[in-house]
C-alpha cells in the first residue's frame, strides 16, 4: 500500500501550532497540535475526550456551524484533526482560538456526558482539559496564514 500524506511530514521538527493537513476541493482539514510529537507528557485520555466534547459542542454552535466537518483525536494523542468546509483560513484561525479561549474559561457541565450520549461518559478530565486548551490558545495569540504550512 502507498504512504499516506499525514506520514510524509517530518513529525520531528513539528511544533505545537495550527496547520494545514490537506486541502480537498473547498475542504481543508487542520493540524492543531498540542504537544510536539514524541516528546510526553501526551494528552491524556480524560484530558483528549473533555476537549473534543467542548470544541465540538462549540464550533457546531458557533456562525460557522453548517461549514463543521469534523473535530476529534489525533491516535497519537498529539493533537486534533479540525476539519472545515468554505471557510476561510484567516477564519479557521480566528474560530479555533476562539473556541479554545472558551475551553480555557469553562466551568460547568461538560456536554454530552451520560452514558446515553458517549461511550466512556466517566472519562472526562476538564480541568486538565483546560490546561491544554489555554496552552494552544497562547501559541496561536499572533498565529496567521503564513505560519499553517508545515515545515518540511
Ligand atoms: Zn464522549
Amino acid at each position: 500500500m502507498e504512504r499516506i500524506a499525514s506520514f510524509d511530514i517530518d513529525h520531528c521538527r513539528l511544533e505545537p501550532g495550527m496547520y494545514i493537513s490537506s486541502i480537498n476541493d473547498d475542504i481543508v482539514t487542520y493540524d492543531l497540535r498540542f504537544v510536539r510529537p514524541n516528546t510526553p507528557p501526551f494528552l491524556e485520555s480524560g484530558a483528549i475526550h473533555t476537549i473534543e466534547h467542548l470544541f465540538a459542542t462549540y464550533v457546531r454552535n458557533s456562525r460557522f456551524k453548517n461549514n463543521v466537518v469534523y473535530f476529534g483525536p489525533m491516535g497519537c494523542r498529539t493533537g486534533f484533526y479540525f476539519i472545515l468546509r468554505s471557510v476561510s483560513h484567516a477564519d479557521a484561525i480566528a474560530l479555533t482560538k476562539e473556541t479554545l479561549s472558551f475551553i480555557s474559561a469553562y466551568d460547568d457541565e461538560i456536554p454530552g456526558v451520560s452514558a446515553t450520549e458517549c461511550g466512556n461518559y466517566l472519562d472526562h478530565d476538564l480541568k486538565t482539559a483546560r490546561v491544554h486548551a489555554s496552552y494552544l490558545r497562547h501559541i496561536l495569540e499572533n498565529w496567521n496564514e503564513s505560519l499553517l504550512n508545515y515545515k518540511r
